[in-house]
């Protein structure tokens, strides 16, 4: 096939911040590698890509992503892969969902062939910013947003696509308490809860804050309707052990389908373990964990890979999980999933994509 993606400019920086950068003390998303991918949608058409220093963004107060929150983002990671390789996993994914979250908020999608080799440029550039060790890793955060200067609601005719990388490492997370929401939504029927749109995150920050006000990491998210069923754990998606099935919330509309949710459910099935995916109720989660047929519940997404829940608050009262032996299916999974992504052992379903 003739390559037709138009060549990245790339500009360099004079001089790497790395040397200055201790990657051993990393606070989640708060340093930045040296270089962003940078691509404007004008005039109805994708412009010149470039790779560019990464730094300060010039915009006016008019700016509409400012005032309307017409925004979508990704989140992904790169890891080092075999002896000394480097490869992103499911880069795919990330992007097919990406292009869905344009189409719902009104925004051109990005090239995917385009998208993959700006990504692949990015991180062979800066791959020596990829902390060493077992939890280290690039987080790949694309993002989209309105460009227009103007302030009307409307869609805009510019776009800005970027694509920034943060060194993160695993932090030793302790398990987690979180919270049955029963009052305020994450998402509701019709609305933007199965894409990546910033408002989403925007709106879930006070029922949050009032959640770790009394004492939680996180809630969990119920449906808007009936506060029934449960959906998400925080950024999560939502994962229990009920009688020995692996079960999470069906994808009906308000969740996001996570890349993470998905390789699990993949990998469960694939090692014989009974996975499940239906409409999990508040009632029986509560009742499950009081007679013992809820025996686990962990949340899945990209940042945290896995992260056990200990405590779900529901109504005032603490209901606790047991803790998780270190031989358990939930950790097994977490495992299996590391060693794909790491290349420790065979990759069978397409997920790594080498960068070098
Ligand atoms: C990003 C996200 C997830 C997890 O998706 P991954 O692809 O696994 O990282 C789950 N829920 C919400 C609300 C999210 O924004």
């Amino acid at each position: 096939m003739i390559n037709t993606l138009p060549a990245i400019d790339v500009r360099r920086v004079q001089k790497s911040r790395l040397a200055a950068t201790d990657l051993h003390n990393l606070k989640f998303g708060h340093v930045f590698t040296d270089h962003m991918f940078v691509m404007d949608y004008a005039d109805g058409a994708w412009q010149q890509p470039q790779i560019m220093p990464y730094g300060d963004l010039e915009m006016s107060p008019a700016t509409l992503v400012l005032h309307y929150a017409q925004t979508i983002f990704e989140g992904m990671k790169a890891y080092r892969n075999g002896k000394d390789g480097v490869a992103l996993f499911r880069p795919q994914a990330n992007i097919a969902r990406m292009t869905r979250s344009a189409q719902r908020m009104c925004m051109p999608p990005v090239p995917e062939d385009l998208f993959l080799d700006g990504l692949k440029a990015l991180v062979a550039l800066d791959s020596a910013w990829l902390p060493d060790g077992k939890d280290g890793a690039l987080y790949i955060r694309p993002f989209m947003y309105a460009s227009d200067e103007y302030i009307g609601v409307k869609a805009s005719m510019g776009y800005r696509f970027i694509i920034l990388m943060s060194p993160v490492r695993g932090y030793y997370q302790e398990p987690l308490r979180v919270r049955l929401e029963m009052k305020y939504s994450r998402a509701f029927p019709g609305g933007t809860g199965e894409v990546k749109c910033g408002g989403n995150y925007a709106g879930g920050l006070y029922p949050s804050k009032v959640g770790q006000d009394a004492g939680y990491h996180q809630n969990l998210w119920t449906d808007a309707m009936e506060h029934k069923y449960i959906e998400e754990s925080g950024t999560m998606n939502v994962f229990f052990m009920i009688d020995g099935v692996l079960t999470t919330p069906s994808l009906d509309g308000t969740i996001l389908a996570g890349i993470t949710r998905d390789s699990i459910l993949t990998l469960a099935r694939e090692h014989g373990l009974k996975a499940e995916e239906r409409k999990v109720t508040v009632e029986e989660v509560v009742h499950g964990i009081r007679n013992g047929r809820v025996t686990a519940a962990f949340g899945a997404g990209t940042a945290a890979t896995i992260a056990p829940i200990k405590v779900i608050g529901f109504n005032g009262e603490d209901l606790e999980l047991p803790a998780l032996e270190a031989d358990s299916e939930v950790h097994h999974l977490g495992r299996m999933l590391d060693e794909v992504r790491r290349g420790v052992v065979a990759d069978m379903h397409g997920w790594v994509v080498k960068v070098h």
